[in-house]
């Protein structure tokens, strides 16, 4: 009782993140203003969402890139925008190897251990954690939140195991920034998403409970949900377990921030990768009964809207993207590498270049935007532009020209995208989609 009365004062100081925010992409930093511009117009419906400027340190090693851009980026969007409200820069998916280029410029901090996931802690370590969490092993119901369990001593020992070892990595990530940046002076989220197997409202239970006693302030967490979120393309899976497990994490959450005295804003993140359309209406759902607020992160697709703008935009802009499809299809392997975890493409569903060399603006926008009721739209032609990214890194200062040549055909590509296929969904549906239930 102590323990969680102290840490709740200690959790309840500093900066805090709203209810609703969402984490955006922009691989070029050439596209904060239009992101945030779709953020605006939430606010002009009444709804803040505080966007949250996210790259990892993968996406600085390809694009070449420091950390430090990324917040310059966002200042500017800002400023000339007028945006009042907060906005934060998220060191995302980093550990003790990679933080330290994020500490001069980041306010945010997503600590990844799902490699931690799996590695045994100490004997005494898990002994201990047992003994002090007596609570885990009664039986649970949280009444109306549509969550029920009841674990086995062995149950939960196998959960301390998979799991103690994650946690306290996330304590040792967690203090080293506190020990640069101060406690309170940022915003912490604890990431498990990156691995095979998702977790169970159950597991999440008693990792909030580990994180707490490691003092780690967490304010999102974010667990791999159950079905495939791959990078740029819709959620596979099935949409109504994901609603019953998603709502039962909140459960967790609710009861979690009571009894282990975590911060009171502690919502989950969602990595969606972007455009996961069929599980938005049901997030939506769960967000309205609840009363829960959410952080959507999603992935660097605004890079697909900056292809969709150059193919609009014909000419130079149009060569320019078949050529970059082209590139990406010759290097595929490569490319898709790092990425193998979270994208499926069908290598014989890709168009060839050839092919594509042939196509109007019209037709490389159609088979890249992902419109789902578009019979032209191509998942696997998207997921490997997706990746694709560092072929255009390559062309350096001629991309960048480009984006600018092009600025007006992108920018309505970038703002249509956030504002109407994700944030409409997500956080400003009414009853039309109380209608699609
Ligand atoms: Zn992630």
């Amino acid at each position: 009782m102590t323990s969680s009365a102290t840490h709740s004062l200690a959790f309840s100081a500093g900066l805090r993140l709203a209810k609703y925010s969402l984490g955006v992409g922009d691989r070029f930093a050439h596209q904060a203003r239009a992101q945030l511009r779709a953020c605006l117009m939430a606010a002009q419906r009444g709804v803040e969402i505080v966007p949250v400027w996210n790259k990892s340190n993968r996406e600085h090693l390809i694009v070449g890139s420091r950390p430090g851009s990324v917040r310059a980026a966002a200042e500017k969007a800002v400023r000339e925008l007028g945006w009042t409200g907060p906005f934060h820069v998220d060191a995302d998916h980093i550990n003790l190897d990679t933080v330290d280029g994020f500490l001069q410029s980041s306010d945010f901090y997503t600590l990844d251990v799902a490699y931690a996931i799996g590695r045994p802690p100490q004997p005494s370590k898990i002994d201990a954690f047992i003994d002090g969490h007596p609570e885990l092993l009664r039986p649970m119901e949280l009444q109306g939140r549509g969550f029920s369990r009841q674990l086995s001593p062995q149950g939960l020992a196998e959960i301390a195991t998979k799991y103690l070892f994650a946690t306290q990595e996330a304590g040792r990530i967690y203090r080293h920034i506190e020990s640069a940046l101060g406690p309170g002076a940022f915003i912490t989220e604890v990431s498990m998403d990156e691995t095979d197997t998702p977790q169970s409202p159950a597991e999440l239970l008693v990792i909030l409970a580990a994180l707490s006693d490691e003092g780690v302030p967490l304010q999102t967490i974010a667990p791999k949900f159950t079905g495939r979120f791959n990078k740029g393309v819709d959620y596979v899976g099935d949409v109504s377990q994901f609603e019953v497990e998603f709502r039962s994490d909140l459960a967790v959450i609710a009861h979690a921030i009571d009894a282990y005295g975590l911060p009171a804003q502690l919502k989950l993140s969602i990595h969606s990768g972007s455009d996961k359309f069929s599980i938005y209406p049901a997030i939506r759902r769960a967000l309205r009964d609840t009363g829960a607020g959410v952080h959507v992160k999603t992935a660097g697709t605004t890079w697909l809207e900056e292809l969709v703008g150059l193919a609009e935009a014909g000419g130079d802009g149009l060569a320019l993207a078949k050529e970059i499809y082209a590139e990406a299809h010759a290097h595929r392997d490569e490319l898709c590498a790092p990425y193998a975890a979270v994208i499926d493409i069908g290598a014989e569903k890709l168009p060839s270049p050839l092919q594509v060399n042939g196509w109007s603006s019209r037709q490389y926008a159609d088979a890249l935007r992902h419109d789902p009721k578009c019979p032209e739209y191509n998942s696997d032609f998207r997921q490997l532009l997706h990746v694709g990214y560092k072929v255009a890194a390559k062309l350096g200062q001629r991309y960048l020209d480009m984006l600018v040549a092009c600025e007006d055909s992108i920018s309505r590509n970038v703002i249509a995208n956030l504002y109407q296929r994700h944030i409409t969904p997500i956080f400003l549906a009414g009853d039309a989609s109380a209608q699609a239930r």
